[in-house]
C-alpha cells in the first residue's frame, strides 16, 4: 500500500493512527500521512489547542514511552484524537488529504443523501464552525445543496472542526468535474383541495376542506 511510507517501519510507525482509524465511529477521518504530521510547519499553533500537547503527539506517531498512570494515560489518549482531528482538518485540504478524502467519497463512505430526489448521492462531512467544541460534524449533499446529522449517534458527536467549513467547496473546486447536476427536482404535494374539490365549490373551501379532511 502506498499510503506507508516503506515496508519495514509500516506496521510499527501507523500503529496509534492504524487503531484510531479502524476504532468504531472513527470512519469519516481519512489516514494522515506520516510526513505530514512529522513536519512541524504543519501543526503549528496547535501546541496550544491541545492539552498535553507534547505527550499526545508522541502517543499518534508512536514514540510515546511515558510510564505514567490510567488517568494520566486516559488524558493523554483523549488529547492524541483531539490533535489528530485538528490536523487532520489541515491535512483534508492538502492535495494528498484531497485524494484521500476523495476516494472514501467515491465509495460512499460517508453516507448517501436521504433526500428521495438526490438518488443515494454521496454526501461529505463538513463543519459549521472551524472552531473546536462548537458544533458536531454535519453531512453536506453536493446535489440538492442541503446538509444534513448523520446517522449514527457516534458520528454525530464527531467535532465539526476536525473537517473544518471549507473542506467541501475546496474539493469541488479542485475536482471540478465531480460537481453533480443540481437536482431541481421537487416533490409537489397533490393538492387534497384541487383534487377533491370542484370548482363550483369553491366559495364554502374552508367548510368542503374541513369535511373532507375529517372523512380522511
Ligand atoms: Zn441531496
Amino acid at each position: 500500500m502506498e499510503d506507508f511510507v516503506s515496508e519495514t517501519d509500516s506496521e510499527y510507525t501507523s500503529y496509534w493512527r492504524d487503531w484510531f482509524l479502524s476504532s468504531r465511529g472513527n470512519e469519516y477521518f481519512c489516514e494522515i500521512d506520516e510526513e505530514y504530521i512529522m513536519d512541524r510547519f504543519n501543526l503549528t499553533g496547535l501546541n496550544t489547542e491541545v492539552q498535553y500537547y507534547q505527550y499526545a503527539l508522541e502517543l499518534v506517531t508512536d514514540s510515546f514511552d511515558l510510564d505514567c498512570e490510567d488517568a494520566m494515560r486516559d488524558a493523554i489518549e483523549k488529547s492524541a484524537r483531539h490533535l489528530y482531528g485538528l490536523v487532520h482538518a489541515r491535512y483534508i485540504v492538502t492535495t494528498r488529504g484531497l485524494a484521500r478524502m476523495l476516494d472514501k467519497y467515491k465509495k460512499a463512505e460517508f453516507g448517501k443523501c436521504p433526500r428521495v430526489m438526490c438518488n443515494s448521492h454521496p454526501l461529505l462531512p463538513m463543519g459549521l464552525s472551524d472552531v473546536p467544541n462548537l458544533k458536531p460534524v454535519k453531512l453536506y449533499c453536493a446535489k440538492c445543496e442541503d446538509i444534513y446529522n448523520p446517522k449514527s449517534s457516534r458520528h454525530a458527536s464527531i467535532d465539526g472542526a476536525y473537517f473544518g467549513t471549507s473542506f467541501h467547496n475546496i474539493l469541488f473546486q479542485v475536482y471540478p468535474t465531480l460537481v453533480p447536476t443540481k437536482s431541481a427536482d421537487r416533490y409537489i404535494p397533490v393538492s387534497m383541495v384541487s383534487k377533491f374539490t370542484p370548482p363550483q365549490l369553491s366559495f364554502v373551501g374552508r367548510i368542503s376542506n374541513a369535511s373532507i379532511c375529517a372523512a380522511a
